[in-house]
């Protein structure tokens, strides 16, 4: 009885958060969005209107300036920007809130997250991983950045590129190698390197073509000095815990999908019902009212699974294998959806001006990053076939 009481108070606080959050992407977000996908890049001063409003890392515990409030709300507010269609936002905060602040969070030592924490809720720090590099992605184990030891501190060389918030981070996760004399994986430590950090900068906010309002950067580092202090987790260990994290990662990409996938669906059950063609709506005609079938089918079962793999993960009970399968199926379904409802629109679905368009271009690179649909494949037939 008291676990159902729990249980309801806690639904009931997340619908509550959910409006908030929706109002806030309403009146704060949607009306500027269009101008911040033509500047490539959102205002460095949203992310502190974001903090204010309690919209980042939220599940950070109140001890480093966070809420305490579990994962089920930072994935509000991803949903929240995802069913709006601004899924770059999307990406840009859940890279903040739900990678680098729980980077930090759980491998960092106490003074890290001291230090970074309480500025990444209030929107004050901004933080992006690099991982990738100009040579290699999905082979994480080729890195070919360094961090050599001097004295008490590590000179990191190298280069990134893909990186998102790359050009407004304030600190960065880099992935470097750290011991060069043994086989990858066993030689790749984390840093926390400040964007201030003499020998740290920037490329070019890179052009792509969707996804425009998330900044997208090379990062350079050139003899960047950083005290021993700023390894995050431990020494020579930095791919294991990569792999620990990336679970979190994939789920929060794959309710990403799914909450993407619904808006682009209502934004379509809207306009056909509005179009006219052959003298009756469109949402008359049998193809389209199948298309919408299928489309809401497809959603449906995804959430479902979504949820499951939510749970578990509340539970601390979420596979590599689940989390694989939520993130391939789930962008994959979210690619399909975006494409079947740009049918729907015709030529206008072709239009910038319309939702459709900037949903389409955004949802092909979720199939892409945070490991590919070829690498979550790998992983899910790696385990059944062990
Ligand atoms: C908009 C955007 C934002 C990004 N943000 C970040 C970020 O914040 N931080 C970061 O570190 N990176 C980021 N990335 C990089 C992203 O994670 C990589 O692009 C991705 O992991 C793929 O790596 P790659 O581009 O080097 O492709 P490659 O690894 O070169 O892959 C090329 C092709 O080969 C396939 N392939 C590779 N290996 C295998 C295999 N073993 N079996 C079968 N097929 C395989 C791939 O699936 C792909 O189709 C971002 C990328 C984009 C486009």
């Amino acid at each position: 009885m008291q676990n159902q009481q729990t249980n309801d108070d806690l639904a009931q606080e997340l619908e509550i958060f959910r409006t908030a959050a929706k109002r806030f992407v309403s009146a704060e977000i949607l009306p500027h969005y269009a101008q911040w996908e033509s500047d490539g890049i959102v205002p460095r001063e949203i992310w502190r209107q974001l903090g204010a409003q309690g919209l980042l890392a939220v599940d950070i515990p109140e001890a480093y300036g966070g809420f305490g409030s579990n994962f089920s709300f930072s994935m509000v507010v991803l949903e929240a920007l995802m069913q709006a269609n601004c899924c770059a936002l999307g990406t840009s905060v859940t890279v903040h809130s739900d990678i680098v602040a729980h980077y930090l969070l759980n491998q960092g030592t106490e003074e890290q997250k001291q230090r970074y924490l309480p500025g990444m809720v209030s929107g004050d720090c901004i933080g992006a991983v690099a991982m990738t590099e100009p040579g290699t992605g999905s082979d994480l184990q080729a890195v070919q950045t360094t961090a050599k030891r001097d004295g008490d501190e590590y000179v990191i060389n190298g280069a990134k590129t893909f990186i998102t918030n790359g050009q407004h981070a304030d600190v960065v996760i880099v992935v470097a190698k750290t011991n060069l004399d043994v086989a990858g994986a066993k030689g790749i430590t984390l840093f926390l390197v400040d964007a201030a950090t003499e020998g740290f900068s920037r490329g070019r906010n890179l052009e792509k073509i969707g996804m425009h309002a998330s900044d997208t950067s090379e990062l350079f580092f050139t003899d960047v000095r950083v005290p021993a202090t700023a390894i995050l987790g431990k020494l020579d260990q930095g791919f294991g815990l990569l792999m620990d994290e990336l679970k979190r990662e994939r789920l929060a990409l794959a309710i990403g999908a799914v909450a993407s996938a619904e808006g682009v669906l209502e934004e379509t059950v809207s306009y056909t019902k509005e179009r006219k063609v052959f003298g009756a709506s469109l949402s008359s005609l049998q193809n389209t009212r199948f298309k919408l079938a299928e489309v809401a089918t497809d959603i449906r079962i995804h959430r479902a699974f979504v949820e499951e793999c939510k749970t578990a993960f509340l539970n601390n009970a979420l596979d590599v294998p689940s989390a694989s399968m939520a993130k391939v199926s789930c962008t994959e379904m979210q690619g399909r959806v975006a494409d079947t409802c740009l049918q729907l629109f015709g030529g206008y679905g072709f239009m910038r001006e319309y939702g459709v368009s900037r949903a389409y271009t955004d949802a092909r690179v979720q199939r892409i990053y945070g490991g590919t649909s070829e690498i979550m494949k790998e992983l899910i037939s790696r385990d059944l076939l062990a």
